[in-house]
Parts: C-alpha cells; structure tokens; sequence
C-alpha cells in the first residue's frame, strides 16, 4: 500500500540561540555546539536513509569556522532553509526594512557556507507577521514553515517568563513569543498565503489534528521525561489522527533533541535537558521509526512543492499592504485571516 506523505525538518539552533532568548551574556565566541550536534544528526539521519531540511539561523553561516560542518549538512544532500540571521524571536515587532535585511543577509551568508539558495523560511520562536510572509513571496520564497497551531502557546510562554526571569523591557519583547492563543485556530494541514498578487505555501509545524496539541521530538522527549511509555503512546496517537483525517504532518527535530545533559550542563533548565543522551537518543529513534513506518518521508521543499500542485490546496488571502504594522490584524483570526470562497481547510 503506498503511504501518505509527511516531511521532516530540523531548526539548526545553535547554543548561543537558546542562551540569547533567555537574556544571558553571549560573549565572544558565540557559544556553540554544532561542531558536536551536527555528524550526529548526520548519521542518525543517514543511518535511516532520510533527506531532511535543516533551517540554518545566518549568524552561524557567517562564521567561518562553521563553514566545513554547515557544508558538510549540504554535502548529504539535505535541504537548506533561512532561520533568519539572528534568531530574533520578536521579529514580528520589526519594520519592514529590518524583516528584508534578517531574510537578505542569512541568505547571503547560507548560500556562501552551503552552496545552496534557501526556498523555504521557518521565523524563530514561532513568531509570524504578514510582513514576513510578504518579504518572503517577493523573495521568490515557496514556501514558510513558521507557525505553530496550538492552544497551549500562552502557557509555553508563561513557563519560558518564568524560568528566564528576565526584567520588564525583555520581558515586554517577548510577549509575542510562542505565539497566542489565536494561534490554536489555524489550520494544521498545509495551506496558501495569498498576499496582495503574491503567493507563498505554507507547512505548519504540525499539531495533533482537532486538539491542536504538540507533538514535535523534543516536545515527545520532555513527556518522556515523566514517562517514556506515555510519551511514545501519546506519539502514535498523534500520527493515528494524522491518518485518520488526512493530514500530511511536517514533524521538528531541534539540535537538543541530540544533546544528553552530560553535553551541555547550563542549559539544564531547558525542557528535558534533564535526560542524559542515550536515554534520549532512544526515545528519538523509535519516535522517527514509528514516523517512517507511518509515512513517505520528504523535505519540506519537496512536500511544499506537492501542495503547490494540488488543486484543492485551500487559501488564506491577507489583507492588503498597510505596513508592517499589519502584524497587529494578523493576531485576530477573524479579520487576519480572512479566507477565500474556496477554503477548504475547516470543512474537511
Ligand atoms: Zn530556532
């Protein structure tokens, strides 16, 4: 029987990310761990036969230390996408001028390091705004993989504030951070931007169909954390309603899904940063061995070039260009996300 299809990817999020979100001194070198992270990615990958897309964050292509290992991800194939240049989570609070030189200049720089031109974005921290997705289409962009449709992301960001314990400016850039709950109301399955005469397809991370609730690898690995059992249950069960209502899941690797505690000792108040690495490893494989089992694993440019050829691709048509400070209409579903006569999306 010939299985549906699902894609796979992996935002390349380097230490210093994590660090800089929750307002730590960088310092110089920029911390970092890919040169660790990243054969063991490869050949957890290779060992599979899987061709993923990995979203490069500029800022590390720029390096030129980095050059050999970020080559070495394109050298096996795998697909390049643009994590933005500095891994700004409120990047939704940008001018438009600042959203084009996040986008430009990770390209430059991740073209140079990987031979290859990014056709796919995913924003960090799940942050989207309609000027992002209009820079990206008249980038040439095919397609964004930024949000993140669920229920629970106010209360992601509630337990983020709290474990940072950062001041109130800091605090206040992060509001957006996650997402809102209006997020939990888009749709799951892929869809079209349409925006102004422009068009870009859009491959959510994918949530649990009709509960909306996460269930990307490091999300699996932090149950895991309480219990293994009911973490890999709660994964088939997602993959079940996958199935049963035909949705194409996009699954989401991150680098600590790769890192056991032993690897990294400060970053031991993240989510199941807890678990030492052969523990997790584990966990991880039998999470995408259930997932290749289950479906024909692609890249997300390949998934996305799929949808662009659907006829039946539902579409979600922007309002028209006001600025940047259209990010603002985009948190209310209603006036936001105003869909054409022939979406599909809530009726199938
Ligand atoms: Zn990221």
């Amino acid at each position: 029987m010939l299985k549906p299809i699902a894609s796979l990817s992996c935002d390349l999020d380097d230490k210093w990310t994590y660090m800089k979100s929750y307002g730590l001194a960088l310092g110089t070198p920029l911390p970092s761990y890919l040169g660790a992270i990243v054969p063991r990615l490869l050949d957890f990958l290779k060992k599979r036969d899987l061709t993923i897309t990995v979203f490069i964050v500029g800022q590390d292509a720029a390096l030129d230390h980095n050059m050999e290992v970020l080559r070495s991800i394109s050298d096996m194939g795998h697909e390049i996408g643009n994590h933005s240049f500095h891994h700004d989570p409120w990047l939704h609070l940008y001018s438009d001028t600042q959203i084009e030189r996040e986008i430009a200049e990770a390209d430059e720089h991740i073209e140079r390091a990987t031979g290859q031109k990014p056709v796919g974005f995913r924003g960090p921290g799940y942050s989207v705004s309609i000027a992002t997705l209009r820079m990206l289409a008249r980038r040439g962009y095919l397609y964004d993989a930024t949000t993140l449709p669920t229920f629970l992301n106010p209360l992601a960001r509630a337990y983020f504030l709290m474990t940072a314990k950062l001041g109130g400016e800091e605090s206040r850039r992060r509001e957006g951070l996650f997402g809102s709950f209006t997020d939990g109301f888009r749709p799951v399955k892929p869809y079209q931007w349409r925006l102004d005469d422009l068009k870009l397809i859009e491959i959510p991370v994918t949530t649990m169909p009709i509960v909306k609730l996460p269930f990307h690898v490091s999300y699996i690995l932090y149950l895991a954390g309480f219990s293994r059992a009911l973490a890999l249950q709660y994964f088939r069960m997602a993959l079940d309603l996958c199935r049963l209502t035909g949705t194409e899941p996009s699954l989401l690797l991150h680098p600590l899904d790769f890192l056991g505690c032993e690897d990294v000792q400060d970053l031991s108040f993240f989510p199941g940063m807890k678990l030492p690495f052969q523990k997790k490893i584990e966990v991880v494989a039998e999470v995408i061995d259930l997932f290749c089992q289950a479906f024909t694993v692609l890249t997300m440019r390949e998934h996305a070039h799929r949808q662009a050829n659907r006829a039946d691709l539902p579409v979600i048509e922007l309002a028209p260009s006001t600025g940047s400070s259209d990010a603002k209409i985009f948190d209310s579903p209603a006036v936001g996300m105003r869909a054409s006569s022939d979406t599909r999306f809530e009726r199938r």
